[in-house]
């Protein structure tokens, strides 16, 4: 399987695209979103001013400016509300959208951050499997994206991240 699981900050990933976690202003934010920013430099947000927000659940894509990553792939996930408000599969079609957008850049590389488990909440379990589910489908038909890794901040996510692609 191209899907890996790692721990560590997606702001030293030196690969064709990184993910950011943002929310729909895409003017930056706390968590791994306020990180990306900080690692970018100030041209991120003048880029990201121009796109003018982006939806939850899709993806726009800036460069990387001083990250090691060439591009930039932002995605709004879902705020957890208990289940109730389509957050699964909002959750879902962020993978795919991202996925999508480096498909179109031929990206080779792309690394994703665990997205809307930090400060919205996504129940952890529940949001791995989503995202090993879509990365792993994607990746069966990819003709550009070759590797995926899911770069997990702490161990908890590390480990939820793990069982979800050993049970998949
Ligand atoms: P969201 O608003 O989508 O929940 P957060 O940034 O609050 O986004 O959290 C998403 C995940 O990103 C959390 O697991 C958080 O620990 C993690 N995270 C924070 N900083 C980084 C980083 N530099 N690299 C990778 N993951 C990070």
């Amino acid at each position: 399987m191209n899907l890996q699981i790692e721990q560590g900050d997606i702001t030293t990933y030196a690969v064709d695209a990184i993910v950011n976690a943002a929310n729909t202003t895409l003017l930056g934010g706390g968590g791994v979103d306020g990180a990306i920013h900080r690692a970018a430099g100030p041209q991120l947000l003048t880029e990201c001013r121009a796109l003018h927000g982006c939806r939850t659940g899709q993806a726009k894509l800036t460069k990387g400016y001083r990250l090691p990553a060439k591009y930039v792939i932002h995605t709004p996930g879902p705020i957890w509300q208990g289940g109730t408000a389509e957050e699964e599969e909002l959750l879902a079609s962020c993978y795919r959208c991202c996925l999508q957008l480096a498909e179109e850049k031929k990206c080779r590389t792309v690394a994703f951050p665990s997205i809307s488990t930090g400060v919205y909440h996504f129940p952890l379990e529940c949001a791995a499997k989503i995202a090993v589910r879509e990365i792993a489908a994607f990746l069966q038909t990819a003709a550009c994206v070759q590797k995926v890794t899911m770069v997990c901040f702490d161990g908890r996510t590390k480990a939820a991240y793990d069982n979800a692609l050993a049970e998949q």
